[in-house]
């Protein structure tokens, strides 16, 4: 369901008549909050990250400032290109646009991968305004050269988070590099990613944020709280126990920021709750990933360990509780977890399980939502672990160490005599040239018909 707010109108952003009259045939009246925000950013030409989940409203949100703007013009290359990382969104996209295009002469083309790159070749070249593509069967077309990309003044990145959980960063970077560095990027995420901000800063210029940081669940109905836990270890104890009262912990999402965590924290959980307990992360196959939401969903397994990223646009209802077993750094993403409960007018309740070096996460959380979260004690039954994972081990940095070696006391080369064979000096060009001539080798150098010449008859 998408999000609304009744404060502005479409009238405030000065459209177009051809726009209010698609809207008008849509029924839409007001922008939803995304729509609001990114409209003048989007419009100023200026490079934008917008962190929104899908039924936000943000394709128009990106469409209605683009469609605003975009002349009409006969020449055949596309001048807006839009990226999604699935067919299904390709599709989609392309039907928005269409509906927001009714009163417009634009030509709008989606292209995917997995169906004939030929018959797409011969749709580009009917000429376009707006291409809307996967980022793999955009390059192959880009480099059969039956695609032109030096007209994209545009560059719309839509779900990069997904993309780039799905290994797309390769095809993306080298996407960039055949498009006009002239030109507006505007990039949206559900989630924030320490590989979506790498690629942000790697390849955005000082992008304007806009994000709308909303739950999905209004906070009233989500209650709160939070753990201070000393390591990775004790959260799995502090977890094993709370997940020990089946009654009041019946419908359990456990978030975790990447795979590997997951993994390892499945593992960690199997061995207690081995028959109530699935977990999706985007290394797993497709059907794994959707019998994994199933038997949550029906309630066969009570236990659901997720990623951010895989979990965005998860519809469950009556989750009990929302687990965020790391807290997340960037503030956007607890609110997304966390609206995954209280759905349904149900109260609903989150816990944050935080370290020491995670602290720092929780007073972003607590700016963003206005509000502090109570710290619950431990129960006295967690056992306290000293064991530590990999990342929480210290890392020892070598200081003024006496015994190791100094460069300068390192020993050189061992010195002995070089074999026979290998005694040859290195003689140059002018060595090739002696052994080129007692044996007869060919010169091509100078005079080109020298072998001709010389060829015996
Ligand atoms: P999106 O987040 O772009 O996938 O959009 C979610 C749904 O909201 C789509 O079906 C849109 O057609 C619809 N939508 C977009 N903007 C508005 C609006 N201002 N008012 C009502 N519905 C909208």
């Amino acid at each position: 369901m998408p999000i609304f707010k009744d404060a502005m109108s479409f009238q405030d952003l000065n459209l177009n008549t051809p726009l209010y009259n698609a809207l008008d045939d849509l029924g839409f009246t007001t922008p939803t909050p995304i729509q609001e925000q990114a409209f003048n950013v989007v419009a100023s030409g200026k490079d934008m990250v917008g962190i929104a989940q899908t039924g936000t409203g943000k394709t128009f949100g990106y469409m209605l400032p683009i469609l605003k703007n975009l002349k009409f013009s006969k020449q055949d290359n596309p001048r807006v290109l839009v990226l999604v990382p699935t067919r299904e969104l390709v599709v989609q996209v392309v039907e928005e646009i269409e509906k927001l295009s009714k009163y417009i002469n634009n030509r709008v083309l989606g292209v995917y991968g997995g169906t004939n790159i030929n018959t797409q070749k011969q749709a580009v070249a009917q000429g376009l305004d707006i291409l809307v593509a996967t980022p793999g069967r955009l390059y192959d077309l880009a480099v059969s050269r039956a695609l032109q990309l030096k007209s994209i003044q545009k560059l719309v990145i839509d779900e990069v988070d997904v993309m780039l959980d799905l290994g797309f960063r390769h095809q993306l970077i080298n996407i960039f590099d055949i498009l006009p560095e002239r030109r507006q990027n505007i990039m949206f995420s559900a989630t924030m990613t320490k590989d979506v901000d790498t690629l942000i800063n790697d390849f955005f210029k000082s992008p304007e944020r806009v994000s709308i940081a909303v739950s999905g669940t209004p906070l009233d109905n989500i209650s709160q709280h939070r753990y201070n836990v000393p390591n990775f270890y004790t959260k799995v104890n502090l977890l094993v126990q709370l997940l020990k009262d089946e009654e009041r912990y019946n419908k359990v999402l456990v978030f975790v920021a990447f795979k590997r965590m997951a993994d390892r924290l499945f593992e960690q959980l199997d061995q207690y709750y081995k028959e109530e307990l699935c977990v999706i992360h985007s290394n797993k196959t497709q059907n794994y990933r959707l019998r994994s939401i199933e038997q949550f969903r029906e309630g066969h397994n009570r236990i659901l360990v997720a990623t951010d990223v895989m979990a965005r646009g998860l519809d469950i209802d009556n989750v009990s509780h929302v687990i965020n077993f790391d807290t997340p750094e960037y503030p956007e993403n607890y609110m997304h977890r966390i609206g995954r409960t209280g759905r349904a007018e149900r109260q609903g309740e989150a816990l944050i399980f935080s370290t020491e070096k995670e602290q720092e996460a929780i007073t972003n959380i607590e700016r963003l939502m206005k509000m502090k979260i109570a710290v619950l004690d431990v129960p006295e039954t967690v056992d306290i672990s000293t064991d530590l994972i990999e990342e929480e081990r210290p890392q020892i940095k070598e200081r003024n160490n006496p015994t190791k070696r100094k460069d300068e006391d390192a020993p050189g080369p061992a010195f002995h005599e070089k074999k026979a064979k290998n005694q040859k000096e290195n003689l140059g060009g002018s060595y090739k040239y002696k052994m080129a001539a007692k044996y007869k080798k060919p010169k091509t150098r100078g005079d080109k018909n020298y072998n001709r010449r010389n060829k015996k008859t």
